[in-house]
């Protein structure tokens, strides 16, 4: 349990992870050229911690970051209920430009939770990169604050997907890949 033997299938390889981060790293170092700074960029525990380590890395602009954690879903791979903060900023964000940075996209209710968090704290505008979007399965649509705006890595599939950050009951996390788990693997 938690090895590679578990995985059906790979549905984006390390490389292809590492094309895809670069563009969108560039998309926002552009977009974001001439913002007072620093931009700052919070990382959604624990999911987050390896896209927003490589996505920092090749931002060009100076960045600020921070983690923030929310819980509904339990070690099991069905959200339980209605999201809440469990861990908060150690930033001001009030009067910045702040960019949430996500694993994955699926009901909505995570960001949509942690967005009007972000705002009540008075940032400027709320951005949203998150690695992967399920949007065949938004149950909740987002609004981003002021000239936010959304930015994706790849549209996943309706799978249960492990690695690049991504866990199943904590584990797999520290695949370098995203893949596909055995249905077998999900008690
Ligand atoms: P939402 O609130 O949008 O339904 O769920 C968002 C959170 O659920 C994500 O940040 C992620 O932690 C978890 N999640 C949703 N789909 C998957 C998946 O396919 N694999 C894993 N590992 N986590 C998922
Ligand atoms: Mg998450």
């Amino acid at each position: 349990m938690g090895s590679e033997a578990d995985i059906e299938r790979v549905l984006w390889t390390e490389e292809e992870i590492s094309g895809r981060v670069a563009e969108l790293a560039s998309q926002i170092s552009d977009d974001f050229k001439g913002f007072p700074a620093p931009i700052v960029v919070v990382g959604v525990a624990t999911g987050a911690f390896l896209f927003l380590a490589d996505i920092v890395r090749k931002i060009t602009l100076p960045v600020a970051v921070d983690f923030i954690r929310a819980e509904s879903y339990g070690s099991g791979t069905e959200s339980s209920g209605v999201p809440r903060v469990s861990c908060d900023l150690k930033i001001d964000i009030s009067g910045k430009h702040v960019i949430l940075v996500e694993d994955i996209v699926d009901t909505g209710n995570t960001l949509s939770c942690l967005i009007s968090h972000l705002q009540r704290k008075g940032a400027s505008s709320v951005s949203v990169c998150t690695f992967l979007d399920k949007p065949a399965r938004r149950q909740v649509q987002f609004k981003l604050v002021g000239e936010g705006k959304f930015y994706w890595g790849f549209e996943c599939p309706e799978y249960f997907v492990v690695g690049y950050g991504m866990d199943y009951a904590e584990l797999y996390r520290n695949l370098p890949y995203v893949g596909v788990l055995r249905p077998e693997m999900r008690k």
